[in-house]
């Protein structure tokens, strides 16, 4: 049992009293393995989780730290890993974040300067150093899925970087908050499918009214909140208590539920007052024990035209995902693009190829000099612009991302995956266009090659390349791919059993 805990805007008074009297409760009552501790929730400015968990892990409680990469470049981040070290709280669950919200005058520079799969390797490494110091303790960095997207694009580009996160070292998941059994299941099989064997705790949440509706208008990234659970929740909620009473009634059966299912643990969220609420899912949870199956069918809430990987439930039963079996027609831009690109790609960018040796001679002649620059101005980055508004960074990485530019597609400029925000195909942070992820995945699919989606995973972006020819950096073996770092190493290594019967 971990229990989710959000500090408030202050450094002292109400807000950290609750926050602090929840932990305390908890801890007595003994059946709370650790609280874990949002991290700027929603973007917007919060009381540090580091701060407030160090007190709380000081009353002997465990803590897992939520740490987004969201608010700091990879050095901050680097160095709050090893603030964290320092103060023993090593349970971290790594996130890319929501987009940044509003601060100080205004909305904050979102930074994302690395993604999620590379902070599971950061923190790998450092816990590596850390070994090599005399500490025994590494980091225990886990990380999120949703199995609750509607689009198979979706679900596929969260598979597929979970099984990343787990390459890069993450050691735990925790889901995201959704109200479908039957896609509860599918996490389970895919994961068997996959072979991916990390102890997983399903997300529950106490359900008010105003919460579920801003679920369901999309307001909470990545939890869903049907229409149909929406209007069991306001009626519910005409009598408060009786309303308090079915949230917590709903909560505990779900944690049941999970359970049973194979959950090895369970999240609770949306407490905000005291423990007593969760002292009482917990003792519904364990009156409830054996008989969880019973309320299997009440968490019975789709999305409308939802996919699902698997035809039969449960998944178990299944040889077969349905993963890559519908028909996928491409707009007419990604039909004559992805297929260009590709070609182009295999042609100019290819170590293996019999012309590398002559493009590496051209570059090294353009290398810092005045047709260099003449080339990128002129002739790379009109090209680049024109066909994937390129934004110059440098260590190019469209052919992981289906030959589309992360840096101008993303606003969080991900690298191995999509983060947890979008919906219905769309992102999170422009809900007027599709997430990258969710349009590589359709180009990936139409040619079979979703593979690629996960095998190995990449490195982050090299900053030092900035504003400087990409094609020229590859060639001179100077970017990501050819780097001989250890987090190429790291990434060269990952591997990903395939997520389409073939
Ligand atoms: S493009 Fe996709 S991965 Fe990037 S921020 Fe939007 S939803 Fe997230």
């Amino acid at each position: 049992m971990t229990l989710e805990l959000v500090p408030g805007r202050e450094s002292t008074g109400r807000s950290v009293d609750t926050v602090m009297g929840i932990a305390k409760d908890a801890f007595a009552d003994g059946r709370v393995s650790a609280v874990s501790i949002t991290d700027n929730p929603g973007g917007n400015p919060s009381l540090s989780p580091d701060a407030i968990g160090y007190r709380i892990f000081s009353i002997g409680m465990d803590v897992i730290v939520h740490f987004t990469c969201r608010d700091m470049n990879r050095v901050g981040m680097e160095s709050r890993a090893l603030q964290l070290a320092m103060m023993g709280m090593k349970n971290i669950l790594a996130l890319t974040g929501d987009y940044s919200g509003k601060g100080f005058g205004g909305q904050g520079a979102p930074v994302f300067d690395i993604d999620s799969v590379n902070l599971h390797i950061m923190l790998n490494l450092i816990g590596k150093r850390i070994n090599a110091a005399g500490d025994p303790d590494s980091f225990f960095s886990g990380g999120a899925v949703s199995p609750f997207k509607r689009t198979e694009g979706e679900c596929v580009a969260q598979y597929a970087k979970m099984s990343r996160k787990v390459a890069a070292g993450a050691q735990f998941l925790i889901t995201q908050l959704g109200y479908d059994a039957r896609k509860f299941q599918e996490l389970i099989g895919i994961q068997r499918h996959m072979g991916i064997d990390v102890p997983t705790l399903g997300s529950v949440y106490v359900l008010s009214p105003h919460a579920a509706r801003i679920m369901n208008q999309g307001r909470v990234p990545g939890a869903v909140v049907t229409d149909d659970l929406l209007h069991s929740v306001e009626k519910e909620w005409k009598d408060k208590q009786e309303g308090r009473k079915f949230a917590i009634e709903r909560a505990a059966r779900l944690g049941a539920v999970l359970k049973g299912l194979g959950y090895r643990g369970i999240h609770i969220g949306g407490i905000h007052r005291d423990f007593a609420t969760v002292g009482k899912i917990l003792d519904r949870m364990e009156q409830i024990g054996d008989d969880w199956q019973q309320w299997l069918p009440r968490f019975n809430y789709p999305q409308s035209n939802g996919f699902y990987a698997f035809r039969e439930t449960p998944p178990e039963t299944a040889s077969k995902t349905t993963l890559g079996l519908a028909p996928r027609p491409l707009p007419v831009v990604d039909r004559i693009l992805y297929p260009l690109m590709k070609v182009s790609h295999n042609l100019f960018f290819d170590f293996d190829s019999f012309l590398a040796p002559l493009y590496k001679a051209i570059c090294s002649a353009l290398d810092g000099n005045i047709a260099g620059s003449l080339f990128l101005r002129l002739i790379e980055h009109p090209i680049k612009r024109m066909l994937l508004g390129c934004r110059q960074c440098g260590d190019c990485a469209i052919q992981h991302v289906g030959f589309l530019c992360p840096e101008w597609g993303c606003p969080k400029h991900t690298r191995n995956g999509a983060c947890g925000g979008s919906r219905d195909g769309m992102c999170e942070v422009h809900p007027d266009r599709p997430c990258v992820w969710f349009r590589a995945h359709n180009r990936l699919a139409a040619k079979g090659e979703i593979k690629q989606m996960c095998e190995g995973c990449v490195p982050p972006r090299m900053w030092e390349l900035d504003e400087t020819s990409s094609w020229i950096n590859f060639h001179l073996g100077r970017d990501h791919q050819s780097s001989g770092n250890e987090i190429a190493g790291f990434c060269r290594k990952a591997t990903c059993r395939l997520l389409v019967e073939e």
